[in-house]
């Protein structure tokens, strides 16, 4: 791992970067899957790099959302797993939700040290292993088609971090409601998805751990008002908004 100094001004999101390579040489995140991350990177850089309060507002919807399914899951892939396995599990944990490996690059060997990490950090079951429950979406080509019966196929709230456009419409289609996390407001996935949270998974799947225990004591009435109160259009405008917020305010820095 190289040695980052702890003053530097982009400490935060180079130790992030330094993840992401440790994940890669320890066979969880694909090539692709660096070049995905620089591409998040950028809009984070827009955003300042924190949670917005636009993103906040997606968050309490996200949880409730998945509080109120009946069948939550929790897509993961390389990335994810990489930047926020503990979270992951610990808000599988939370939600009473499943965990299935989805990967856009279809690799066993990957699949199986994602499998590995989530296990270390605690969980019991992972699905996305057993080709004996694999079904396929229709209408994909890239190996997310593949889907466990038991896990993505049958959930109806599905929790998937860093996400492709065209599965997001796919998943969409079968009916189910999508709860993105995507930095670039501006993606098919962004755009597409019921609730899009636009933060880096490694703040925001914190947050949503938090605001989902805080949330799951609440009655069905409290959550679906704030469920149904939530509009991802506007959402996804007041992060565009933000970005331009942050922008001026740098533009008058220099
Ligand atoms: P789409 O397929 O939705 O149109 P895309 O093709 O532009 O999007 P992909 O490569 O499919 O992008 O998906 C990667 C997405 O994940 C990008 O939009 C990127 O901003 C986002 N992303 C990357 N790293 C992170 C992260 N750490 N947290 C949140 N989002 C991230
Ligand atoms: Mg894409």
């Amino acid at each position: 791992m190289a040695l980052i100094p702890k003053n530097h001004p982009r400490a935060k999101s180079l130790l992030i970067r330094e993840r992401l390579v440790d994940g890669f040489e320890n066979g969880v995140v694909a090539k692709e899957g660096l070049l995905a991350h620089g591409r998040g990177e950028a809009f984070d850089y827009l955003l300042g790099e924190k949670t917005t309060k636009a993103a906040k507002k997606a968050i309490r919807a996200a949880a409730s959302a998945l509080i109120l399914a009946k069948n939550p899951i929790i897509s993961v892939n390389g990335n994810v797993t990489a930047l926020c396995p503990k979270e992951i599990v610990q808000l599988a944990k939370t939600l009473d939700a499943k965990i299935e490996v989805n990967l856009f690059y279809e690799n066993r060997e990957r699949r199986k040290n994602i499998v590995k990490i989530l296990k270390k950090n605690g969980a019991k079951n992972v699905l996305g292993l057993q080709p004996k429950f694999y079904k396929r979406i229709p209408g994909l080509d890239s190996a997310r088609r593949i889907v466990d019966k038991n896990g993505i196929h049958a959930a109806d709230v599905v929790l998937v971090p860093l996400e492709d456009g065209d599965r997001t419409i796919s998943l969409k289609k079968l009916g189910k409601k999508v709860i993105t996390f995507d930095l670039n407001p501006l993606s098919r996935t962004a755009q597409t998805a019921q609730v899009t949270i636009v933060d880096n998974v490694i703040r925001g799947m914190k947050e949503l751990l938090v605001v989902s225990k805080k949330l799951s004591s609440k009655n069905e009435q409290t959550l679906k008002k704030i469920v149904s109160g939530f509009d991802n259009k506007k959402n996804l405008s007041a992060n565009i908004s933000e970005i331009k917020k942050h922008l001026n305010r740098r533009a008058h820095l220099v």
